[in-house]
């Protein structure tokens, strides 16, 4: 008989050490490295990773590993790879890094194969009353159902039956009435509808001379070395990452395109799959486990070579892997917010190092962390300088707030005459509108007028936001909503004031103000069901809407050629946000909205209002310059000034906890901790900050403290958090390369 055979396997689990395992005979065929075994854990079983064979016996006996489901591993050597670098990188547990690199239903013991579809009841609007007028014949004696109506709308068109009766209270009646009116329907769905099945726009037919002169200076390059494509908007990017990943796959390579979220850029996926059909896979929240495993599987047998989707298909299991593209890679959602918290553009630049495949990193507005990685060398710059067509970017007129005409009837909203000119002008000659305005709700607090006081979530130190459909208060981080309150809470008082304006209440007054025309408003609010997104923006690139108004997401990478203005009502509304990153954020924000307008014959124009005309980030905004911005603002993040990333790196530390004092306790040791490493083996390497309370000083109950420590070199920064990883504390979030210091 052989001696047994023990392995080391990562447990999906928040510690630190690996477990050993005996592998038995029949199943060390299959038990290799990067393959699932179900082992015994304490009572119960769960499905680990092999990480390593033919290890040393534990000093216990070990207990045996029960099964090993994969003919092939789960994960190629060269994941594996990828994993540890991760978890070493972001000082994550190696177990909890692996399990974010398979789909959710391979870690279910009972279930491996995930579960089965649900059938449920779909509400959904078939005729709309965009304009206020013909709603109001519609709904004349039946203000309920117009109140459904509206709901229905609030949700993008289309909602489960259940989540209206239940969640909304709607009565079922009412929702008889709107489908007998014929304004909506009902049906029972198997299968949630993929809407990107059957999407697929073919690419134009020849490159511009300016795109084909890049492809060719992508493909001269050094493979090793990523490439950014810095681009102005509407420049043409795109047909550029197809036509590189054509040539890829034609010689028999696979590909991965990163998109911020994919339900905000159909247009790109759509032109992906004009090139690549039946070959691209696309990975999106609203996949089932059923599908996400199905197009996993493709993946990995080889029969798709394309896959597209938000941060977490940097882990797709793409064969020998030729690129992999990073779209809008300034976008801070390729954060991932929970651990391991990689950042996916940084994944991606470790995977394409361990694969020998291509980085190509595109935006309009890089960070200034690329274009901090193209000045050291670590990156190299490729420019498309113009629009394609020769199109000139659209001028942005800045309008002052504090000192502008307003329309009167606008009371307390800031609409200025500037900004009603360019949007009726454009209404009237039948063009399309794109207003932002980055704060969702009717109103952002409720305020006392006799003794000032605030409305704030009992929960997270932050002011309550006024909703109007339905009508709550409503805690933008923990969902919490209480009714609106007639009197005041704190002296009774009768009558409460509503400040701050969002989108709501911007609608309603571009309702008014504009009566004819169809307003569609994307935020958080309109698009909580899976596919509302895709419909709002399918009604607008139809032109079954005038004027589209929403929250930052409707910035990303949107391309409607009848988009004659962009107006953004109030560019300051992040401006002051205790963040280093506040003006950056703003700029990108500001700068790519702008870049929507005038991507058509027509040519469009951009109006800001701001209170801060002078501020860097709305003059290089208004340029569509990244250029301009980045001169302001690097003096502002390094010394003398207080250095701040890009010329450093930064590790965040976040301590919480129910009571205050243990919150506080908690973030001091891990300062003290740092401050002692600093002093001893780390030799005065560090800058440690803090600790001080986070901005959200409390969040869905819990006190929140944060110590930040910075160094010149990554190395030390890798040395510290994989220190404090070994020490096993919890209550501690560690964060390397923080999106957000809130
Ligand atoms: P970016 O992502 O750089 O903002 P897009 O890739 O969306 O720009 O391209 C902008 C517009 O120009 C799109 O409508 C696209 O279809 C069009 N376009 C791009 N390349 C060409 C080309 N070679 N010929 C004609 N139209 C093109
Ligand atoms: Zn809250």
């Amino acid at each position: 008989m052989s001696p047994p055979r023990y392995a080391e396997i990562a447990l999906p689990l928040p510690v630190t050490r690996s477990y050993t395992y005996e592998i038995p005979a029949e199943l060390s065929a299959r038990a290799v490295p990067g393959a699932r075994v179900v082992v015994p854990l304490g009572r119960r079983r769960a499905v680990g990773l092999v990480t390593a064979v033919d290890v040393a016996p534990p000093d216990v006996p070990a207990r045996a590993a029960l099964a090993a489901p994969d003919d092939q591993p789960a994960l190629t050597p060269a994941l594996v790879d990828l994993g540890r670098w991760i978890s070493d990188y972001y000082g994550a547990p190696l177990g909890l890094t692996l399990r974010a690199l398979l789909p959710g239903p391979f870690w279910s013991v009972a279930k491996p194969a995930g579960p089965a579809e649900g059938r449920e009841r779909i509400v959904s609007l078939v005729r709309r009353l965009p304009s206020l007028t013909e709603r109001e014949e519609a709904f004349r004696r039946a203000p309920r159902r117009r109140a459904a109506y509206e709901a229905l709308e609030a949700l993008g068109g289309t909602a489960p039956l259940r989540h209206l009766v239940d969640r909304l209270g709607l009565s079922a009646a009412v929702l008889d009435g709107l489908a007998g009116q014929g304004l909506a329907e009902v049906s029972v769905v198997a299968h949630p509808r993929d809407p990107f099945a059957g999407t697929s726009v073919p690419p134009p037919p020849v490159m511009t001379p300016a795109q084909a002169d890049l492809v060719q200076a992508l493909l001269a390059a050094p493979a090793a070395t990523p490439a950014v494509i810095h681009g102005v908007t509407g420049s043409g990017k795109t047909l550029v990452y197809l036509e590189l990943l054509r040539r890829l796959v034609d010689a028999g390579r696979g590909a991965i395109v990163l998109v911020p979220e994919i339900a905000l850029t159909p247009q790109t996926v759509a032109r992906v799959r004009g090139v690549f059909g039946d070959r691209v896979a696309v990975l999106h929240s609203g996949l089932s486990d059923g599908e996400r495993l199905d197009a996993w599987r493709t993946l990995r047998r080889g029969d798709r070579v394309v896959a597209v989707g938000p941060r977490s298909a940097v882990f797709a299991p793409v064969n020998d892997l030729g690129a992999i593209v990073v779209d809008e890679e300034h976008e801070p959602s390729y954060k991932q917010g929970s651990t391991p918290r990689y950042h996916a553009r940084d994944v991606a630049r470790a995977r394409a190092r361990i694969e020998g495949a291509r980085l190509i990193l595109g935006s309009a507005t890089p960070s200034l962390e690329t274009l901090h990685a193209v000045e050291t060398g670590a990156a190299r710059l490729f420019e498309l300088p113009e629009r394609v067509g020769a199109r000139p970017l659209p001028p942005v007129a800045v309008v002052d707030l504090r000192s502008a005409e307003r329309v009167p009837e606008a009371r307390a909203i800031p609409w200025t005459t500037a900004l009603d000119d360019a949007v009726s002008g454009a209404l009237g000659r039948r063009e399309q509108v794109i207003l932002l305005l980055n704060r969702r709700g009717f109103a952002t607090y409720l305020q006392c007028p006799q003794c000032g006081a605030v409305t704030e979530c009992p929960h997270c130190a932050i002011a309550l936001t006024v909703h109007r459909t339905p009508r709550a208060l409503r805690c933008h981080y923990c969902n919490h909503e209480r009714p609106i309150p007639e009197t005041c809470a704190a002296c009774g008082h009768a009558t409460q004031r509503q400040g701050g304006l969002g989108t709501q209440q911007l609608e309603h007054f571009i309702g008014l103000r504009f009566p004819a025309a169809r307003i569609a408003r994307m935020d958080l609010d309109t698009t909580s069901t899976k596919w509302a997104h895709h419909e709002i923006l399918g009604r607008f690139a139809k032109g079954e809407v005038d004027l589209l108004l929403g929250t930052q997401m409707i910035a990303k990478g949107l391309d409607f050629p009848n988009v004659t203005v962009v107006g953004v009502v109030d560019a300051d509304t992040g401006l002051h946000l205790p963040d280093f990153r506040a003006a950056e954020r703003t700029f990108q924000l500001v700068a790519q909205v702008a870049g929507r307008a005038g991507r058509g014959e027509r040519g469009g124009q951009v109006v800001v209002q701001t209170r801060h005309p002078d501020h860097h980030a709305i003059r290089a905004a208004a340029a569509h310059s990244v250029r301009a911005f980045a001169t302001a603002e690097l003096p502002l993040r390094t010394a003398p000034q207080p250095a701040y990333p890009p010329t450093v790196g930064l590790v965040r530390f976040v301590a919480s906890a129910r009571e205050a004092d243990r919150a506080a306790a908690l973030a001091d040791r891990v300062a003290g901790w740092l401050r002692r490493a600093n002093a001893g083996t780390l030799a005065g390497a560090l800058t440690v900050l803090g600790p001080a309370p986070c901005p959200l000083a409390r969040l869905e109950g819990r006190w929140r403290w944060h110590v930040l420590a910075k160094a010149a070199e990554a190395r030390v920064l890798g040395r510290v958090v994989r220190a404090w990883r070994a020490t096993g504390r919890s209550g501690v979030t560690v964060d390397r390369d923080p999106v957000s210091l809130l």
